[in-house]
């Protein structure tokens, strides 16, 4: 199967960022505005196939004017995280699932795939060689693999020339307000995904199309979009970003079901089985805004919260929609939030069993 791994030329950084200047910079990290000295590349064309692996300075990229990721949008990402354990391991979370889920959205779009194992080697590669980058305590290293579509070329057809490539952002907590809960703003207007189009791929597509549902959001003083279904504007999706949970008074967990809409989350699949083992039962099942709403002011559900990579677990407070809004439970983030949270950072960061073998730690790094 692989007897063809690829192989990283390793050309190092001539002037990396002095290390004064780094632990200064990890002082006050943000999300996604420093990077690391170094990027994973490497490149396909029709002909060749994968070529050209490289670990090299990070750079830009000269882009050609009709480059077709500019005009048609064929590009893909993930999204994933490198930790510095207590005991001194550059660990990774469930890695082989981002290697997998990039080649079903790699499909998805029509792009080539890269092999799981090629995909692991850049990503380690890249965290290897920018270990110090890997902020100690609560932070972490952000690790975003994406590709695009890099033919010159206008007619519209997939590219037959793409770059695949990893770079590394040093970061703190995602939401400003740490780990207070957040508000979100219900989207009537818009939809993220509807049967038979993006929605499960990650591809920067889906984004762009929600960003002024999120400016709606901001502008209504919240933190995030929620989108209802693209068939009955009934049906609770996900976040812009991030997947949903709700907790209910009888101890029982729903979240909505994946089937080609909702972005298929490592973190919500790792909660759903944290949840299970912890002796909730978890129901992944449609869940109306209307009962949702009806539910709250019952009392029968006593907690909501998002999830994802970026921003791991995050309690929702509030929710804001056109006609008003609702507050969850007493607006603060509930103890079965708490919990969960604990038990997957706990694992994530090397400070609780890790049973299902979820952490893999990184060689030399
Ligand atoms: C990446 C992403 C998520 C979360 O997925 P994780 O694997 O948990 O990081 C949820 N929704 C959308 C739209 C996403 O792009």
């Amino acid at each position: 199967m692989q007897a063809n791994r690829l192989s990283f030329d390793v050309k190092p950084n001539a002037h990396p960022m002095d290390e004064a200047s780094r632990l200064k910079a990890f002082e006050n990290l943000g999300f996604g505005t420093l990077f690391s000295d170094h990027m994973a590349v490497v490149r396909w064309s029709a002909d060749k196939g994968w070529h050209g692996a490289e670990i090299t300075a990070r750079a830009p990229f000269p882009i050609d004017p009709a480059s077709s990721v500019l005009h048609y949008a064929q590009e893909i990402f993930e999204g994933m995280k490198a930790y510095r354990t207590a005991d001194g391991r550059a660990v990774l979370f469930r890695p082989e699932e981002n290697a997998r889920r990039f080649n079903d959205s790699a499909r998805r779009m029509a792009m080539p795939e890269l092999p799981e194992a090629d995909f692991l080697a850049a990503v380690e590669a890249l965290v290897r060689i920018d270990a110090k980058w890997i902020p100690e305590g609560e932070g972490s290293l952000y690790l975003r693999p994406f590709m695009f579509a890099s033919e010159t070329f206008l007619g519209v057809r997939p590219s037959k020339e793409y770059i695949f490539c990893v770079i590394a952002s040093p970061v703190g907590p995602y939401f400003k307000g740490g780990a207070k809960p957040v508000k979100i703003w219900v989207s009537e207007t818009y939809t993220r995904a509807a049967a038979g189009g993006t929605g499960a791929a990650k591809c920067g597509g889906n984004y762009a199309a929600s960003l002024v549902a999120q400016s709606e959001a901001a502008a209504q003083g919240c933190d995030q979009v929620v989108f209802l279904d693209a068939a009955e504007h009934r049906w609770i999706e996900e976040l812009g970003g991030m997947n949903v949970f709700f907790v209910m008074q009888d101890g029982s967990i729903t979240t909505p079901p994946l089937g080609g809409t909702i972005l298929p989350g490592i973190t919500r699949k790792s909660l759903v089985a944290l949840a299970r083992e912890e002796g909730f039962t978890v129901n992944e099942e449609r869940y109306s805004f209307d009962q949702w709403k009806a539910d709250v002011e019952s009392g029968k559900v006593t907690e909501a919260f998002a999830c994802g990579t970026a921003a791991v677990v995050a309690g929702i407070g509030t929710v804001k929609h056109s006609g008003g809004e609702f507050r969850i439970g007493n607006g603060e983030t509930g103890p079965v939030t708490g919990k969960l949270r604990e038990a997957l950072v706990g694992i994530q960061r090397g400070t609780r069993e890790d049973r299902h073998h979820w952490v893999r730690a990184i060689e030399g790094a």
